[in-house]
């Protein structure tokens, strides 16, 4: 577990950590900050992953920077094409990557213990709150086993892969085959990474990447 310097004062792990990175990734002229600085970024693979601090996917997947154009949020939900003037950072983050990065592949990674999940799944489990309920709302729980949280987080993941391909920019590269979505969903307790088969059914239908 990190310690928070910084609030602190003492010498930590953090400043630490970031002095770690300085040299691995930052120091000289040819470091890979120095090249992306001059190149851009140019991501190949987005991710849209859960806010969980156990589910990093530069971690989880070893990852420079510049690999991964990454957006979390509560329950790695993408939500509803629903195109109007209001404030739609996640679709926002969509558009960056697919239209303008030109991504050539999507991941949606959720998790197991995912507590946006549990939230939706019961609402007493975290108590009142002003914008987790009406966020994870958007998935729709109707079929779900309100006793395994975890299938239900696969379940969504399939709503959130629906939602995808309502976005025209979204399904349009996704039919003609330049666009790849993966569903993967993340074990915390073993670290392993399930991916979505769509051809079976139940729980076979995830397989061990
Ligand atoms: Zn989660």
């Amino acid at each position: 577990m990190k310690n928070l310097g910084i609030l602190t004062g003492t010498t930590m792990d953090i400043q630490e950590g970031y002095q770690r990175f300085r040299r691995k990734y930052a120091l000289g002229d040819r470091s890979i900050m120095a090249g992306l600085s001059q190149v851009g970024q140019k991501p190949q693979i987005m991710v849209v992953a859960c806010c969980d601090a156990r589910v990093d996917p530069a971690l989880i997947l070893q990852c420079d920077p510049g690999d991964l154009f990454v957006v979390r949020n509560v329950a790695n939900i993408v939500p509803p094409y629903t195109c109007d003037k209001g404030h739609h950072g996640v679709s926002a983050a969509l558009e960056f990557g697919i239209c303008f990065l030109k991504v050539k592949h999507l991941i949606l990674l959720g998790h197991s213990q995912c507590g946006g999940i549990q939230a939706l799944i019961n609402r007493e489990s975290l108590g009142e709150n002003d914008f987790i309920a009406p966020w994870v709302s958007i998935i729709n729980k109707d079929r779900f086993n309100l006793h395994d949280p975890d299938a239900c987080a696969k379940l969504a993941l399939e709503q959130s892969f629906q939602n995808c391909k309502q976005f025209p920019w979204i399904q349009k590269p996704f039919m003609q085959k330049t666009l790849s979505i993966h569903l993967w969903f993340f074990d915390i307790r073993t670290g392993c990474i399930f991916t979505h088969n769509a051809e079976k059914q139940g729980e076979t239908r995830w397989i061990p990447l």
